[in-house]
């Protein structure tokens, strides 16, 4: 890209309200970062904006019991979760936001070591603001617990962080598009960086062509680990796919996907 378009990129994203940005790795960049483990940030990345914490509550004139420590920080400050939230606001970055009713950032454990991510909101996830909580998601909550109870693992649906490339509803339920996906992974891109996984999984050709850009579709690319920012990424099937109709291979290899990312990141 030259150096003009760049700048018109930049401009773009500053006017989108973007303080920070992060670039997707090209693939040599991508196995530098495999061969260096410490690589943990995507490489071009700007650096994460340091922020500073928020001011202190005025102090009340009666004295009152001083709360334990972690409590007070806590106070203080926004998780690094809330304040990418923040940040978002009543989002009106891409055409989206028009036909949505809630925009749907994703739930589970702040601290996982595990992140899920899908494509976009369904309707009943617009109309709850959580992902995957229609079928597809009681699909994957059946497809996470029951993987983990059946290889020994006391690891359950609220243990792992869950998410979509897009927060908001599209239109007719139909794929995001290209700048949408843009657009939005700046806060996905940010929601990993924040959770620090030790792996993902994601879920389906649209997430996977938003985070690795592959070139090649979801059965090709499944069950194979690969890479985005140091670390490891699992794409296996999403779950809509699996329900579309009499699958059992679908849902077999679904199965020892995540069987593999669960015994590499928790045993
Ligand atoms: S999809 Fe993402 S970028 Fe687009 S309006 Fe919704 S929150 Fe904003």
């Amino acid at each position: 890209m030259s150096e003009h378009a760049l700048r018109k990129q930049l401009e773009f994203y500053r006017d989108l309200g973007f303080e920070e940005l992060f670039v997707r790795p090209s693939e040599a960049e991508q196995e530098r970062g495999a061969e260096d483990p410490k690589a943990d940030a995507a490489p071009g990345a700007e650096a994460p904006v340091q922020r500073a914490p928020a001011p202190a509550a005025a102090s009340d004139e009666r004295p009152a019991p001083a709360p334990p420590a972690s409590d007070a920080s806590s106070e203080q400050q926004p998780s690094p979760l809330q304040v990418i939230r923040d940040d978002m606001g009543d989002c009106t970055r891409c055409r989206l936001h028009k036909g949505r009713k809630t925009i749907v950032f994703g739930s589970g454990n702040p601290n996982a070591k595990l992140v899920f991510i899908g494509e976009g909101p369904g309707a009943d996830e617009d109309a709850q603001g959580l992902p995957f909580v229609g079928r597809a998601g009681q699909l994957l909550t059946r497809m996470i617990d029951g993987t983990c109870e059946r290889i020994g693992l006391p690891i359950r649906r609220p243990d792992v962080y869950i998410c979509n490339v897009v927060k908001c509803r599209p239109p007719e339920n139909r794929a995001p598009e290209l700048d949408e996906m843009e657009i939005c992974g700046q806060f996905l891109f940010r929601q990993v960086k924040a959770i620090q996984p030790k792996a993902i999984c994601v879920l389906g050709g649209t997430a996977a062509k938003a985070l690795l850009r592959p070139g090649v579709g979801i059965t090709k690319l499944r069950g194979t680990w690969t890479e985005w920012g140091g670390i490891r990424v699992m794409p296996t099937y999403h779950p809509s796919y699996l329900l579309r109709g009499y699958n059992p291979e679908g849902k077999r290899q679904a199965f020892e996907d995540l069987k593999e990312v669960f015994t590499y990141v928790y045993k």
